[in-house]
């Protein structure tokens, strides 16, 4: 059984103090919580903050993004070593809000998830396909594309301490989600694909998120198919309660799973 990976992405969100308000609130909320894994990503600057209000508790800190160099004359960027200095023990790396604003090639991608993990890190590595890639049809040559250049030098042991998560462009933040069917199926060739790469015990133990407007309301259905393990949430992890229930929703998974 793979148990749900809940991680909060909230982007460019949040100063230090809402974001230590936030954790102080979340960590009691969330401390009974069985079976489900949490992490919070939160901007850099309150990275720290974020580190300091879940210490004690079972919640993560994970980073955004992050370079493919150590370090350097690179203006700008933060490295995963840094990352984890700073008390991270995840980043994600291939956001497509990277891929579409910020230029990250399926090549970049690789790069900064073969230097996080060398740094010692735990990785998201997203992938999904917009709109009119779905509408013409090129989803899935576009999801094989994304898996087997993202994860190019990628070993077993590496995989072990990765997730992957499927978003679909045209769920993110736009409040219209993949229907559970939808994801499920998405994942299931995502899954198929890793497996012809890495094998069969591989596959089974990745964990594969899904992610695009996911919420409180609609975090059960999504989590109760078999391809989906768990939830990577952006606009609805900015707030303590929606964020709070789509973790149980994650623990409740586990709990029916295990009947
Ligand atoms: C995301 O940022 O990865 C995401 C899925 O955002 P949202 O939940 O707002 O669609």
């Amino acid at each position: 059984m793979r148990v749900p990976l809940i991680a909060a992405n909230w982007k460019l969100n949040k100063t230090i103090g809402e974001a230590s308000e936030f954790v102080l609130a979340l960590a009691p909320k969330v401390k009974g919580a069985q079976g489900v894994e949490v992490v919070i990503c939160p901007p850099y600057t309150a990275i720290a903050a974020v580190v300091q209000g879940a210490g004690g508790s079972a919640i993560a800190v994970g980073g955004q993004d992050c370079y493919s160099r150590a370090n350097g004359a690179f203006t700008g960027e933060v490295s995963a070593a840094m990352l984890k200095d700073a008390g991270c023990r995840w980043v994600i790396v291939g956001h497509s809000e990277r891929r579409q604003f910020f230029g990250d090639t399926d090549e970049v991608a690789n790069a900064k998830l073969r230097a996080a993990l060398a740094a010692g890190l735990r990785v998201i590595f997203c992938v999904g396909e917009t709109l009119d890639e779905r509408t013409k049809g090129d989803m899935d040559s576009v999801l094989r594309r994304q898996v087997l250049h993202g994860l190019k030098g990628v070993t077993d042991a590496d995989l072990a301490r990765m997730a992957l998560a499927y978003e679909p462009v045209w769920a993110i933040g736009t409040g219209v989600t993949a229907s559970p069917e939808q994801a499920d199926e998405a994942q299931g060739f995502v899954r198929a694909l890793v497996r012809a790469q890495f094998g069969e015990t591989a596959a089974e133990s990745l964990r594969i998120q899904y992610g695009g407007s996911v919420n409180r309301d609609n975090a059960a259905d999504l989590l109760s198919r078999p391809e989906v393990d768990g939830a990577l949430v952006g606009g609805a992890s900015l707030e303590v309660e929606s964020f709070a229930a789509i973790v149980a929703a994650g623990a409740a998974e586990t709990a029916r799973a295990a009947r």
